[in-house]
């Protein structure tokens, strides 16, 4: 009973325009189910292997989205169920992506994932590598994929301010690529960032959608 208790008290916290991704690495199917049996629909898994293996369990109906670093060779196993991946740190990667949705009739929509972290270990882009990527001729073939907006991960941190300042960039990314690359299309709209430690901060600086895992799946 804890995770659909833990799961109204957060989403009763959020604004209407903002998207809670639950969270569902690491736990059992059983315990997504109990979150799914309180009526909800969208999860996010971060190890391709793992929502692999989970994903022919469990009702059709779930949104997928895929939150974590991908490799080229796993993105076909995705593809044909996958909702949204947030984590597209290369050209190398859109292009795999671009490649499978095309087998599969698709077109898949994706996040840029942004370096906004101190730590050395966090994976994303620099504004540079987007703009990079994004001017590229190789880019401007990709008929498949639909870039939605930016994704990023704060420093793990006691210091708010610190974290505040790193949301703060990432929206200001986000603002920037909009007018400059994406104006007019109102598909590019998502900012993805927060976690369970700092959701709330992400809220208040633009944050579009928050994924949430222990926050929800911790025992109260
Ligand atoms: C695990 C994870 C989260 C959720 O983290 P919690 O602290 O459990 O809320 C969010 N985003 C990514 C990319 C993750 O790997």
């Amino acid at each position: 009973m804890t995770v659909s208790i833990n799961l109204k008290n957060i989403l009763s916290t959020l604004p209407c325009a903002v998207k809670l991704v639950l969270v569902s690495k690491y736990q059992s199917v059983e315990t997504i189910m109990e979150a799914y049996n309180t009526g909800y629909r969208v999860f996010g898994e971060n190890k391709a292997q793992e929502l692999i293996t989970k994903q022919p369990l469990m009702p059709k109906d779930i949104e997928w989205h895929f939150i974590g670093h991908l490799q080229t060779n796993k993105v076909k196993y995705i593809v044909p169920f996958v909702s949204l991946i947030h984590s597209v740190e290369s050209l190398k990667l859109l292009m795999e992506i671009n490649k499978e949705a095309l087998k599969n009739n698709k077109i898949i929509n994706c996040l840029m994932q942004f370096h906004i972290a101190t730590e050395e270990t966090k994976f994303g882009l620099s504004y540079q590598e987007a703009e990079e990527i994004l001017n590229s001729d190789d880019y401007k073939k990709l008929n498949n994929i639909n870039i939605c907006g930016v994704m990023g991960m704060a420093t793990f941190t006691e210091d708010k301010q610190v974290v505040r300042k790193e949301f703060q960039n990432l929206k200001h990314i986000f603002d920037t690529l909009k007018s400059k690359y994406f104006a007019g299309n109102e598909t590019f709209k998502e900012i993805s960032m927060g976690m369970s430690d700092d959701f709330h901060v992400a809220v208040e600086e633009g944050s579009t959608m928050v994924r949430v895992g222990t926050a929800i799946f911790k025992e109260v």
